[in-house]
């Protein structure tokens, strides 16, 4: 046995994954189903490291040093599992099992917990950043024991993103810690995208501007606090002409969003905790939305001659910038909800996870790298137990001077008939938690009304419960 690391499943993420780590210095044995990816890799790409091909699962374990580290990055669900139980079989006590698909939390923990019961150790690894990070660096979120990391951490610490000097890689946790953080990480995707669609769509729908000019001032954004990833991807995909058509090629493009499942998961999971995470559900639900087609093409038949509301009168580069303030205040709400389920799933979970470091490696290597999760880690350096990302002197200024835009902006996108489900959903998220008193007081009265199902008093402690249907509608305390 003469490599550090094995590797299962070379389609494109595989196949890169396991070039960086060649690329590294590693010796890393391969393997794939269908051997012809095998040699394709190893012909193609072989003089950029040490690789040692293998035709079966029994020579992939053969090849590799005990304890034994191999990755399994197979298409997640049903894939995993066989593959998972061909392996275990070859194994022995201490080797570990590496899941570097996107699993779900709970299926990484029970397979953790058959694992162990043949004295092995199973990984859950989220690995963000697609195709390109996993060839030159992604983030890595790695969930399992001490023992586990201590073995794979030499190589993800030299395959990951590095941002000043600190690789994007980290131990988050026990048991599902590592999908569950990876999660959360697309969810947040999924409302910061949605977030840049919306922006998108007022400058074009309410401002007139073609894609390219839009494009312009996605560039001009990327300049200033916005600047990411995905603000700067944005330009170039706005700047792009159809070669067909020679149309902007957004133009071009069937508007039906597709879900591969984290945003959903991440939606259902903070149903599960109680964490209200508007902006994440709200993008969600967006896609799906747009991909209701009959639904669509039934509204617009009947509503195409309901009066679309004025184009709201706005001055441009006053509107511009009111954007800007509104979309950077909203997608601190994504983000601070976001880190509110991280934390809520820490904790029922007891997993005890980091979030600053969580801010930290997602500096680099992943699809929502931006210069923003500096100042997410720096809020948690400051306070690690932190109540909410939102009222940290940073992001409260950010959010105070940019309130008033943030209104503007919802109002004249309702009046113009334009869509901001993220947008207005984010707003309401900030205006529900700064108001002095909510509505929900007479959904507590309601409910005790018509099921008896109690309230608490705003002036004395204890359960109370009035009889409604008695004429007197005298009020009893009520102790449980
Ligand atoms: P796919 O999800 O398309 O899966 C294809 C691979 O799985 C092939 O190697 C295939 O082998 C293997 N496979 C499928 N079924 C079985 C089986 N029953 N037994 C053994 N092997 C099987 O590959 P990707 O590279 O796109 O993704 C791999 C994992 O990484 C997935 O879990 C995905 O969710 C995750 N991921 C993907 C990202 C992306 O951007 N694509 C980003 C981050 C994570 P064969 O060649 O023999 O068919």
């Amino acid at each position: 046995a003469r490599a550090t690391i094995g590797l299962t499943g070379l389609a494109t993420m595989g196949r890169n994954l396991a070039r960086n780590i060649a690329r590294h210095d590693h010796t890393i044995a391969v393997h794939n189903r269908t051997t012809r990816r095998t040699t394709d890799l190893v012909e193609e790409f072989g003089d950029e490291g040490d690789f040692v091909a293998c035709e079966s699962l029994a020579d992939l374990v053969a090849a590799v040093e005990r304890p034994r580290a191999i990755v399994v990055m197979v298409k997640a669900g049903e894939a995993t599992d066989a593959v998972v139980d061909e392996l275990v079989p070859l194994l022995d006590e201490g080797d570990i099992v590496v899941d570097a698909g996107n699993a779900h939390h709970r299926d990484t923990v029970r397979r953790q917990e058959k694992l162990e019961e043949h004295g092995l150790h199973f990984v859950g690894m989220g690995v963000s950043g697609g195709e390109e990070g996993a060839l030159n660096g992604p983030s890595i979120m790695v969930g399992g024991s001490d023992h586990a990391y201590e073995r794979l951490r030499p190589v993800v610490e030299s395959i990951a993103a590095v941002v000043d000097d600190t690789p994007c890689c980290a131990h988050v946790g026990p048991g599902g810690a590592g999908h569950f953080v990876k999660m959360v990480h697309n969810g947040i995707e999924y409302a910061d995208m949605q977030l840049i669609a919306e922006s998108y769509d007022l400058l074009r729908s309410v401002l007139g501007l073609e894609p390219a000019a839009v494009a312009d001032v996605f560039e001009e954004w990327n300049g200033g606090d916005l600047e990411s990833f995905l603000i700067e991807m944005t330009a170039d995909v706005l700047r792009h002409t159809d070669a067909e058509t020679g149309k902007p090629f957004v133009d071009v493009v069937r508007d039906a969003a597709e879900q591969k499942g984290t945003g959903r998961w991440t939606v259902q999971d903070a149903l599960d905790l109680g964490v209200p995470v508007t902006g994440i559900a709200e993008a969600t639900f967006a896609r799906s939305i747009s991909g209701h087609t009959a639904q669509r093409s039934a509204a617009r038949k009947v509503f195409a001659t309901a009066p679309d509301g004025d184009r709201a009168e706005v001055d441009r580069e006053v509107f511009v910038d009111q954007v800007r303030a509104a979309l950077y205040a909203s997608k601190v709400v994504a983000y601070a909800q976001g880190f509110d389920q991280i934390a809520a799933g820490a904790e029922e979970h007891e997993w005890d996870i980091d979030l600053g470091e969580v801010a930290t490696i997602w500096r680099g290597g992943c699809i929502i790298r931006a210069q923003f999760l500096d100042r997410i880690r720096e809020a948690y350096e400051q306070e690690p137990d932190l109540t909410t990302l939102l009222t940290t002197d940073y992001f409260a200024d950010a959010v105070k001077d940019g309130v008033d835009a943030w209104r503007e902006v919802v109002v004249a996108a309702v009046r113009s008939g334009v869509p901001v489900p993220t947008f207005s959903s984010s707003l309401a998220y900030f205006d529900a938690l700064r108001r002095e008193r909510l509505p929900a007081a007479l959904i507590q009265a309601l409910r005790d009304d018509f099921g008896a199902h109690t309230y608490e008093r705003v002036d004395r402690d204890g359960t109370f419960h009035t009889q409604w249907a008695e004429p007197d509608r005298r009020e009893v305390s009520v102790t449980d």
